[in-house]
């Protein structure tokens, strides 16, 4: 009766499998048909860093389930995948190794994709990018141009760190204790021209768009929320010495309180109120100075006294202070200052000999609430108006490495700086630099740099400052969605675009929300601008889910604490199935995964008792006695089985819409159990399952193998292939239908 079975070996499925999947070419984004929904599901891009940790297997185990399910219900989908390739990270490690960024980049975006092969994730492979290739950073450079000629990109001094010995600007985390990483002598804060985004006229837009975002989960939106720093308030116009001056308060209620104003050192009238002298003198110390590195704290953050005044609400005069504490709270804005009410303020106020102590001590009404402080209640202030403010503000693009994106403009003596016209894009990086960590080695280059001015064609200098990766992640989420062989010619107004976008599901890690939060700032600004018009509400993300990180031992994995879990070792020891499924399992999306070796062997078993059980069933229906009395006596058992069967994948396919996966999982196995216990009932009543019982019980099997194919595809779809079914029926596989349990006594088929 028994032929012999083949055990549970996943490195032999895995590899069969997935030699089907790239001979087919199965994840190829299809062109969609009319009428045909679509989804692109976007997970998040990696720095090539070499090395897929747990949070990128995690990342993509949630996002390739989902586009494997949207396939299987006969969905067009694109699954998409690039590397932000530029930045700081590879030139580091390229420095490290003495050896072109560019290099570095190529081996470890090879070595990474083969990890994902390895894993058995769904991406369509051949749009894979690098935001380093030519084709690729040339539309960051288009998009750069776009949005400087619609006023959105600007040119100002800002506070950089600079190292004398190694004569180069270093980034925040190359400082350690004020000293250079790499010579260790003391760096100090310099101005220089800076290149930066404007995102305050898409501020609002933001903000009431994100009430109206469907299918993104509360993590994502939180963080949309916390990155906008929305504080309500009013806000009122007052005269004083530098003018008139438009203050802010979130404290409504308590306004004819207030004993100061602080004002921003970005504030666009500061220069009005500091015109003493000395004074100006603290405000460039402050401009230059490292409040960057410094507290945030209101009882050591600078701050200081302008000298000047304005008439307040009640009629006394209020000293206007700067401080960059308004920035951290409100954004670079005047905000009135009321310490009867508000610690921050209170703290502030101490600070300065100028301000009196608030009339009566209040020991109750302490805190920075919203003005409702019961004894500080204040009379209403007459034109005071309902306001609000956001922390978000616009940020510099551009740096001093050699591994960025060249920003398209020359220096020209005449003209100043000069916009290169887009028909002469890209201007191209070349590939050879080997950074040192000294100096700046585009500047070096007289090849890049000696260029004839665009304008009036004397010679030029090339801008050395390249554009921060994080430039070009604002559109990231674009390239996947136009065939690569196009992508050389057309990009932003590509007619698949409007296929692909919104993005149905962007999958990312909770720490992703900044970048997030900018692209969809830009695409509302692509929006007005021309080529993103078909997006009417601006926001390239349909749903997004934000799932946080993979830690080991309750601590961040680090090399230093030796808990580093690396994803080659488990899926070399258990199979690419078992760990995606064990990553799932896990923990819901919203909490941290503690990784720990137990659902991995949990996810193991499941996989080896699945296996061995559907195999052994397969095997034994033919030889299942038919008798039609009982299956007529065990009807009703079968019609219990189809209606788990229903509960189940009801459940299942909701937890997958949902992308709660460990649900989803934890779905699965319970049906495993119920399939078993099926099967325990009728021999408990009859000592043998008749045919019809076995039938139904395959049936039941298959389905469950098809509702585990989106998150242990290789085995589910071995088991689809070992159920005795057509391999045409059961692949590519489709999302199952609970309905085909049969359940009737009278008309058990024949198999095969
Ligand atoms: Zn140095
Ligand atoms: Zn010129």
């Amino acid at each position: 009766m028994s032929k012999q079975k083949p055990s549970y070996d996943a490195e032999r499925i895995e590899a069969a499998r997935q030699a089907v999947w790239e001979q087919r070419g199965d994840f190829e984004a299809p062109r969609p048909a009319a009428g045909q929904a679509r989804a692109y599901v976007k997970p998040s891009s990696p720095f090539t860093s070499g090395n897929l940790h747990m949070g990128h297997v995690r990342d993509y185990s949630i996002g390739d389930a989902y586009a494997r399910f949207r396939r299987a219900r006969g969905d067009a989908v694109l699954l998409g995948f690039g590397f932000d390739a530029f930045g700081l990270p590879a030139e580091l490690a390229a420095i490290e190794r003495q050896e072109p960024p560019a290099d570095w980049v190529a081996q470890c975006g090879e070595r990474m994709l083969g990890q994902m092969k390895r894993l058995g994730f769904s991406f369509d492979y051949d749009r894979v990018f690098y935001s380093s290739d030519e084709s690729q950073y040339r539309w960051s450079q288009w998009l750069f141009l776009t949005l400087l000629e619609a006023g959105l990109i600007y040119r100002e001094d800002a506070t950089v760190d600079w190292c004398d010995t190694c004569q180069t600007t270093l980034a925040s985390i190359q400082v350690e204790d004020g000293r250079c990483w790499r010579c260790h002598n003391e760096v100090r804060l310099i101005r220089r021209p800076t290149w930066f985004l404007r995102i305050t006229p898409y501020l609002e837009e933001n903000d009431s768009s994100t009430e109206k975002l469907e299918n993104w989960d509360d993590l994502a939106l939180s963080t949309q929320r916390y990155i906008l720093g929305r504080s309500d308030g009013v806000e009122l116009d007052l005269e004083g010495d530098g003018g008139p001056l438009t203050v802010f308060s979130p404290h409504r209620g308590a306004i004819g309180l207030a004993s100061f104003v602080l004002l921003s050192p970005r504030h666009p009238e500061v220069d009005a109120w500091v015109t003493d002298p000395g004074v100006r003198d603290e405000l460039d110390q402050m401009r230059s100075g490292g409040w960057d590195r410094s507290a945030r704290d209101a009882r050591s953050v600078p701050v200081f006294d302008t000298g000047t005044a304005v008439v307040g609400p009640g009629g006394d005069e209020l000293p206007v202070l700067v401080s960059p504490l308004v920035d951290a709270r409100f954004g670079p804005t005047a905000a009135l200052g009321i310490p009867a009410i508000d610690d921050a303020d209170r703290d502030i106020a101490a600070r300065i000999g100028r301000i009196p102590a608030p009339v009566e001590s209040d020991e109750d009404g302490g805190g920075a609430g919203d003005g409702a402080a019961g004894p500080a209640m204040a009379a209403p202030v007459a034109g005071a108006r309902e306001a609000k403010r956001y922390r978000a503000n616009d940020f510099s693009i551009s740096r001093q490495r050699s591994w960025g994106t060249p920003i398209p403009v020359v220096h020209c003596e005449q003209c100043g700086p000069v916009p290169v016209p887009k028909a002469e894009l890209p201007v191209v990086l070349p590939r050879d630099i080997k950074p040192t960590g000294e100096g700046n080695p585009l500047a070096e280059r007289p090849d890049f740099v000696d260029v004839a001015c665009p304008g009036c064609g004397a010679p030029a200098k090339r801008e050395t400052d390249t554009l921060d990766c994080h430039f070009d992640a604002l559109w990231l989420w674009v390239p996947a969605a136009v065939p690569p062989e196009d992508r050389g010619e057309l990009m932003f107004e590509h007619p698949d675009l409007k296929e692909w976008l919104p993005a149905e599901r962007l999958v990312a890690g909770g720490d992703s929300g900044g970048f997030v939060f900018d692209q969809r700032i830009v695409t509302k600004a692509l929006r007005d601008i021309g080529p993103f018009s078909f997006l009417a509400d601006g926001e390239p993300f349909a749903g997004c889910l934000f799932h946080e990180m993979v830690i080991a031992d309750g601590r961040k994995m680090s090399k230093h604490l030796g808990n580093v879990v690396n994803p080659d070792e488990l899926v070399e020891r258990y199979g690419a199935d078992t760990v995606r499924l064990a990553v799932l399992y896990a923990a819901g999306p919203a909490k941290t995964l503690n990784w720990s070796d137990g659902a991995l062997r949990f996810a193991n078993r499941f996989l080896r008792n699945l296996w061995t059980y559907s195999q052994d069933r397969f095997a034994a229906v033919e030889n299942a006695p038919h008798d039609e009395a009982a299956a007529a006596d065990t009807e009703f058992m079968r019609d219990r089985l189809r209606k788990w069967c229903d509960n189940g994948l009801a459940r299942i396919t909701d937890d997958v819409e949902q992308l709660q996966m460990h649900k989803a999982v934890r779905n699965i196995t319970r049906l495993f159990e119920r399939i078993q216990d099926f099967e325990k009932r009728v021999v408990k009543r009859r000592g043998q399952l008749d045919r019809a019982d076995a039938e139904a019980q395959i049936a039941a099997l298959v389905l469950l193998a098809q509702a585990l194919a989106p998150f242990a595809p290789h085995a589910a779809e071995e088991l689809l292939l070992a159920s005795g079914a057509d391999e045409a029926a059961v692949l590519p596989v489709s999302w199952p239908d609970s309905a085909a349990i049969p359940v009737a006594a009278e008309a058990p088929t024949a198999t095969g």
